[in-house]
């Protein structure tokens, strides 16, 4: 009695080192857990929204996030730039961009878009079915025709007037998508929503409708509006003087807080009239550094200076990441 059998002792030793050891696992189970938690956690899409100006050179590349959803506006001149981009900035394990705009059919704006549309699934592609007679328009047409109804699942022509909700509170529209003489050649066509068959009828029709004459693809562009709470994105392509001056008498333009720069900041865009009205607190310039065009041009960086807005260049800083909680707004860059 009252002497410990040494088996017991041994017993009950073997014992606390067994809940020691059960101990041990339980805290290195929740370091796991956290740390695989913590990883889940940062992948995960922000709440924040975020808009991105690739660094492409001269063109135009620029991918919005808002949680899995992503709209790309144009994709660079060349594939690599975009694809990098696009690489870096989309959610991990989301390989499905759910609306690509193509502006306009220039170089500069869909050069990059054919190894957009071959690496990842695009829900909607929005364009206006303009002719144009150059190898890597053509190139991309076929990229299109290859995918579309595969991992390119509608090919949408654009129209005033066409929203889409990205979330809660986030959303963007067409402000404008073509001259009034092309809208009115397109919208005397019956087809609006193409599936495969039907791409190459629409652009055939409309080449039929052209009156001869070259077309100023850059008055052609789509431009986009996006709103998400009290912050917004104005989104002209490469349109000129005449195209802001239609959308001012369409009534369609308003404040922005942010405007991506139309045209590469070239002196045929950003007029006097439309910066009052616009009076964007930030201005996106996206232009090749040394660019041969003399893009920005001073008189538009003068004009925006005049309108108090700071600006933000992908020739002077590389890739511009601004983010925005639908109130306030901020931004770093990287070259
Ligand atoms: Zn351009």
């Amino acid at each position: 009695m009252g002497k410990r059998s040494p088996d017991l002792v041994d017993a009950r030793s073997s014992s606390a080192e067994a809940h020691m050891m059960h101990r041990l696992w339980f805290v290195l189970g929740i370091v796991i857990i956290a740390s695989i938690s913590l990883k889940t956690l940062t992948s995960l899409p922000r709440s924040e929204l975020q808009v991105i100006v690739c660094d492409v050179g001269q063109g135009d590349g620029i991918l919005i996030v808002y949680g899995f959803y992503q709209l790309l506006v144009d994709a660079g001149r060349t594939p690599q730039p975009i694809l990098t981009c696009l690489e870096k900035h989309m959610p991990a394990g989301d390989s499905r961009i759910e609306s690509v705009v193509m502006t306009h059919p220039d170089s500069d704006h869909f050069g990059g878009l054919s190894a957009v549309i071959d690496r990842y699934a695009i829900s909607q592609l929005l364009l206006l079915p303009i002719p144009k007679e150059t190898a890597d328009y053509k190139l991309l047409m076929e990229s299109i025709s290859g995918h579309l109804g595969n991992n390119l699942t509608e090919v949408v022509v654009a129209a005033p007037g066409m929203s889409r909700v990205m979330g809660s509170s986030v959303g963007w529209q067409v402000l404008s998508a073509g001259t009034s003489k092309t809208r009115q050649i397109l919208d005397s066509l019956p087809l609006k929503i193409i599936a495969e068959q039907q791409l190459w009828d629409v652009y055939q029709q409309f080449s039929q409708q052209i009156e001869g004459g070259e077309i100023d693809t850059n008055g052609e562009s789509i431009v986009l509006f996006l709103t998400f709470n009290e912050f917004s994105l104005l989104l002209t392509g490469d349109i000129g003087e005449k195209g802001e001056q239609a959308l001012i008498s369409q009534g369609v333009l308003q404040h922005s807080t942010v405007l991506k720069v139309g045209h590469h900041g070239s002196k045929s865009s950003s007029s006097t009239d439309f910066l009052k009205i616009v009076q964007p607190e930030l201005a996106l310039i996206s232009a090749g550094q040394d660019n041969s065009y003399g893009h920005p041009h001073k008189q538009v960086l003068s004009s925006l200076e005049a309108s108090h807005s700071t600006v933000l260049r992908t020739d002077l800083m590389g890739e511009i990441v601004l983010t925005s909680d639908g109130f306030r707004y901020w931004w770093h860059t990287q070259k």
